[in-house]
C-alpha cells in the first residue's frame, strides 16, 4: 500500500481578497504592500507540490484530486445560514465570513474542493485503499466553527471529513492532533461536548485567537476530558514539542485508543514563519510524523492522514511538508533540506527548556497523565 497525496491546482486560485499587509488591514499608518498583501497566499502551498516534483518524491506517491464536498456533507458541520451567506458573497465580490476569514469571487466552490480533498484523503485511508495520506487543502479549516470563519479558514475541512466518515462508514473514535502554531479553536468548538473525537492542539500560547491559552479547557458534558490544549511558550522549539508529545500527546492517545488519527498539519511553527514565534525546523515535523505514525500503528492499523492547515514562510513550509511526506511514505528524496542545520543553532537554551518542561508537566497532571 502506498501513500496518497491529494491536491488540486484550483485550490491555489482561491483569492483571500481585501487589502492587507500580512494580517493588518492597510490604511492610515499601515502601508499597502506590493503584490499579495495578505500572508495567506498560494505560494507556500504551490511550492510544496513543486518540491515534490523536482525532488522525485512525487513519483512514490499516488496523487489524486477529489470531488468537492457536497452541500449535504458541509451541513453535517456548518449551518445552512453560514453556507448561504458564503455562497452569496462568493457569487458577488467576496467578503469576510468572520474574523479575517477573507475570500474572493469563486472562493465558495474552491473551499468545497479543499474540504473534498480532506474527505477523500481520510476515506481512502479508512477504507484501506492507501496506507496513509496527505491532503494539501486550501483554504485551511481549523479556525472555522459551525457558523463563523476565522484566520483564513472557511470550512472546517477535518471536522467535515470526520462527520462524513461517521455517516458513511460508521467511524468510531478519532483523534485529531493539531500542530498548527495557532489554536485549533474551530475544531475544538465543534467537538467540545463529544467523547468520540479527541481534539489535541499544540499552539503558541496567546498567539491566535489573540490572548488565548486554553490549558484549562478540557471539554464539557460527555466531552469532558476529550479536549486537550497544549499552549507552548513563544521561542520554544524542537525540544518543547517533543516533550509535549512524550508527556501529553502520546499518553493521551494511548488512553483514547482511536481508530483513526488525523493531523491538522499547519506548518507555521517553523522558525521563519511571519505569523508566529516558534522555532521548529523541517526535521521537527519529520520526528512528530514518526511519533504520530507509531501511535497510528499501535491503535489504528496505521491509519494516519495529514491535512494541511497554515504555514506562511514560502521558503520553509515546502521543506517541512517534504519531511512529513518522506516519513509517511518511507522514502527519502534527493532534496537536501537547507534549513534544519541553520535553525538547530537557534534553539532556546537549557533553562528555557526546563521551564517549558515544568509547564508541560503541570498540564499532564491536569489531564491525569
Ligand atoms: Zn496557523
Amino acid at each position: 500500500m502506498t501513500t496518497a497525496f491529494f491536491h488540486d491546482e484550483r485550490t491555489l486560485w482561491h483569492l483571500p481578497g481585501g487589502f492587507y499587509a500580512t494580517m493588518l488591514p492597510v490604511g492610515r499608518w499601515v502601508q499597502p504592500m506590493a503584490g499579495p498583501g495578505i500572508a495567506e497566499t498560494p505560494d507556500s502551498k504551490r511550492r510544496i507540490k513543486s518540491l515534490l516534483d523536482v525532488s522525485g518524491l512525487g513519483a512514490h506517491l499516488d496523487q489524486h484530486t477529489a470531488q468537492p464536498a457536497s452541500e449535504e456533507d458541509l451541513l453535517r458541520v456548518h449551518t445552512r445560514d453560514y453556507l448561504q451567506r458564503f455562497q452569496a458573497g462568493s457569487a458577488a465580490q467576496g467578503g469576510d465570513m468572520g474574523d479575517l476569514a477573507v475570500y474572493g469571487p469563486g472562493s465558495y466552490e474552491i473551499a468545497q474542493l479543499s474540504t473534498g480533498l480532506a474527505v477523500a484523503a481520510v476515506e481512502s485511508v479508512l477504507t484501506g485503499r492507501h496506507a496513509n495520506a496527505f491532503a494539501l487543502s486550501r483554504p485551511p479549516g481549523h479556525h472555522a466553527s459551525r457558523d463563523r470563519g476565522a484566520g483564513f479558514c472557511l470550512f472546517n475541512n477535518i471536522a467535515v471529513a470526520i462527520e462524513v466518515m461517521k455517516a458513511r462508514h460508521g467511524l468510531g473514535r478519532v483523534a485529531v492532533i493539531d500542530w498548527d502554531v495557532h489554536h485549533g479553536n474551530g475544531t475544538q468548538s465543534i467537538f467540545y461536548s463529544r467523547p468520540d473525537v479527541l481534539t489535541i492542539s499544540l499552539h503558541q500560547e496567546n498567539c491566535y485567537p489573540p490572548g488565548y491559552s486554553g490549558a484549562d479547557d478540557r471539554g464539557e458534558g460527555e466531552g469532558l476530558g476529550f479536549n486537550m490544549n497544549i499552549p507552548l511558550q513563544p521561542g520554544g522549539g524542537h525540544a518543547a514539542y517533543l516533550y509535549a508529545f512524550e508527556r501529553l500527546v502520546i499518553p493521551a492517545i494511548d488512553r483514547f485508543a482511536p481508530e483513526l488519527i488525523i493531523v491538522a498539519s499547519g506548518l507555521d511553527a517553523n522558525a521563519l514563519d511571519p505569523l508566529a514565534r516558534m522555532q521548529l525546523y523541517p526535521d521537527s515535523y519529520r520526528e512528530m510524523t514518526r511519533l504520530a505514525m507509531q501511535l497510528a500503528a499501535r491503535h489504528a492499523n496505521g491509519r494516519l492522514v495529514a491535512v494541511h492547515e497554515g504555514g506562511y514562510s514560502e521558503v520553509c513550509v515546502p521543506f517541512c511538508a517534504l519531511a512529513i511526506i518522506e516519513e509517511l511514505c518511507g522514502q527519502r528524496s534527493a532534496a537536501v533540506d537547507p534549513l534544519s542545520d541553520f535553525i538547530k543553532l537557534q534553539q532556546p537554551g537549557a533553562r528555557f527548556d526546563a521551564l517549558q518542561r515544568e509547564l508541560i508537566d503541570d498540564m499532564a497532571a491536569l489531564h491525569g497523565l
